[in-house]
C-alpha cells in the first residue's frame, strides 16, 4: 500500500518516470500526450535541456538564501524581466510558491493598502460565480465554485459573487455581446451599491476562466467596463492569471488583449513551467508606494519567497518562451487546433460549444445540443472521458459540470507552446477515440 496521502485515496495513478518534449512516460513505458499541460502548466514540454541547465547551476551555485536575511540573483532578475513586460503600472512582484499563494499575497496586499492609506473599513471583496482562484482558505473563499467550498463554509470569510461573463450560456437570444458584457457590468455596480462603494476592497476574476468553466474569455469590453466601476469607486482590481497568463492565451499577459491594467495581478503554473514550483503578485506602484511610505513591511511572509532556483527555472523558461518567439506559435496553434476541434467535433451531438484563445481550449459537453441541457453531473462523465483519454495516451483536464446544471462537464486543453502540427492531429485523433468510447461503448 502507498504511503502517500492521495487526493483520491482509491484512485490507482501510474506512475511518471520520464519526460520526452510534450510527452510524460510511465514506469510501463507508456507515454501520454500532454495535452493539458497537467493543469496548464507545462508550457514547455518536459525536457527543455536549456531549462534543466539552469536549474543544476543555479543549484549548484545557491538554492536557496532565506528573503528575511538576503535578496537574490535570480529573484532580482526575475522581476525586472516580468515588470519591463507587464502592463504599464505594475512595478513590482512579490514571489511565492504557487498560485493559491499569489492570489493570498494579493487579497492581503489589498487589505493592507486600504489601511495603510486611512481606509480600514474597505474589507469586502467581491468575485464570480463559478470561479477558481485556489484552496487555502481565502483563495477558496474567493473562488465561487459551490462544490469546492462545500465542506469548508464555515471556515470560510464573506465574499459576494456576482455572475461570471460566460456567453454561451448566459448571454440572452437576441443580446450583443455589448449588451451582455453591460447587463454582467450592471450586476456588479448594483452589488457594489448594495454593499456599500467605500466598503469594497477588491474585485477579483479570471480574464480567461480555465478550471471551473473550461477556457471561457469574456466579451469584448465586459473588462473595460469592470475597470471604470472599480475606478469610480477605488476599488481594487485583481486579475488571477494564475492559468491564464505567462502566454497561454497568446499574449504574454491575457489582460493585455482586454486593454486593462489591473492593481494587483497573480502569475503561477506557466511561470515556471513546472520546473520548480513557483507563483508571483504583481503589484501596482500606488499599492508598493503605500506600503513603503507606511509600514514599510508587508506582513506577509513565507520561507521560500523568492526561492532562488524556482526564480533561475522561471526565468530561464521567460526567456526560452521569449527567445524562441512561443507566443507566436501559440497563436497559430491555437488556431490550427480550433480549426481541426470545429471540423472534427463542431457535429458531435454531445458537444455543445469550443472555445478559447491561444493554446487555451475549452469543449463543452451536453446532453442536448439544442437546449444545451447538461449532462446529470451523477454520470461522472468528466472523470469517465479523464480515464479512456489517459487509456489512449492523452492526457486532457475534464471537470464536472455543475449541481444547479448551470454548466455542462467540459474539457480543457492547454498543451505546450512546443508542439508540432502533427501533434494537434494527434490530440484530436485521441480525443476523438476517447468520446466515441465514452459516448458508445461497444
Ligand atoms: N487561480 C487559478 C485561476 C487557478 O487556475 C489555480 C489552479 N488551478 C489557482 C489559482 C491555484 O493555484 P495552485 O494550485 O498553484 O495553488
Amino acid at each position: 500500500m502507498s504511503h502517500v496521502f492521495h487526493r483520491h485515496l482509491h484512485q490507482q495513478y501510474p506512475t511518471a518516470v520520464g519526460g520526452d518534449g510534450p510527452y510524460l512516460i510511465d514506469a510501463e513505458g507508456r507515454r501520454y500526450l500532454d495535452a493539458c499541460g497537467g493543469a496548464a502548466v507545462s508550457c514547455l514540454g518536459h525536457s527543455d535541456a536549456e531549462v534543466i541547465e539552469a536549474v543544476r547551476e543555479q543549484v549548484g551555485r545557491l538554492a536557496y538564501a532565506h528573503t528575511s536575511f538576503f535578496t537574490n540573483e535570480p529573484m532580482e532578475a526575475l522581476a525586472d524581466f516580468l515588470v519591463e513586460r507587464a502592463p504599464a503600472g505594475l512595478s513590482s512582484v512579490y514571489f511565492v510558491s504557487g498560485g493559491s499563494e499569489a492570489v493570498e499575497a494579493a487579497l492581503k496586499l489589498a487589505r493592507q493598502y486600504f489601511i495603510e492609506r486611512g481606509e480600514p473599513q474597505r474589507k469586502h471583496l467581491i468575485a464570480r460565480r463559478q470561479s477558481y482562484h485556489g484552496n487555502t482558505l481565502g483563495a477558496l473563499a474567493t473562488g465561487g465554485n459551490a462544490w469546492r467550498r462545500q465542506q469548508f463554509e464555515p471556515l470560510l470569510v464573506q465574499v459576494s459573487h456576482v455572475s461570471p461573463c460566460y456567453a454561451y450560456r448566459d448571454q440572452a437570444p437576441g443580446e450583443t455581446p455589448e449588451a451582455y458584457g453591460e447587463r454582467l457590468a450592471e450586476e456588479l455596480e448594483a452589488e457594489i451599491q448594495r454593499l456599500g462603494p467605500e466598503s469594497v476592497m477588491a474585485f477579483v476574476a479570471e480574464p480567461v476562466v480555465g478550471a471551473t468553466l473550461g477556457a471561457v474569455p469574456s466579451v469584448p469590453g465586459y473588462f473595460k467596463r469592470v475597470r471604470e466601476i472599480c475606478d469610480r469607486h477605488g476599488i481594487l482590481l485583481i486579475l488571477d492569471e494564475v492559468m491564464c497568463g505567462m502566454g497561454r492565451t497568446g499574449s504574454l499577459f491575457a489582460a493585455e488583449q482586454e486593454g486593462v491594467t489591473p492593481d494587483l495581478m497573480t502569475i503561477a503554473k506557466g511561470l515556471g513551467a513546472g520546473y520548480q514550483p513557483i507563483g508571483a503578485t504583481l503589484v501596482s506602484e500606488p499599492i508598493r508606494r503605500a506600503i513603503a511610505e507606511g509600514s514599510g513591511f508587508f506582513q506577509h511572509g513565507h520561507t521560500y519567497i523568492g526561492h532562488a532556483t524556482a526564480c533561475a527555472a522561471a526565468l530561464a523558461v521567460q526567456r526560452a518562451v521569449e527567445g524562441r518567439d512561443l507566443l507566436s506559435r501559440v497563436v497559430s496553434l491555437g488556431e490550427g487546433l480550433q480549426q481541426r476541434l470545429e471540423a472534427r467535433f463542431g457535429e458531435h451531438p454531445h458537444v455543445g460549444d469550443i472555445r478559447g484563445r491561444g493554446l487555451f481550449r475549452g469543449i463543452e459537453l451536453v446532453a442536448d445540443r439544442g437546449d444545451k441541457t447538461p449532462f446529470d453531473p451523477s454520470r461522472k462523465l468528466h472523470a469517465a472521458v479523464k480515464r479512456t483519454a489517459m487509456d489512449n495516451g492523452l492526457m486532457c483536464y475534464p471537470m464536472g459540470g455543475t449541481i444547479d446544471g448551470r454548466r455542462g462537464d467540459h474539457i480543457l486543453l492547454a498543451p505546450p507552446f512546443i508542439l508540432e502540427e502533427s501533434h494537434l492531429d494527434e490530440i484530436v485523433d485521441k480525443l476523438d477515440a476517447t468520446l466515441q468510447t465514452v459516448f458508445d461503448p461497444a
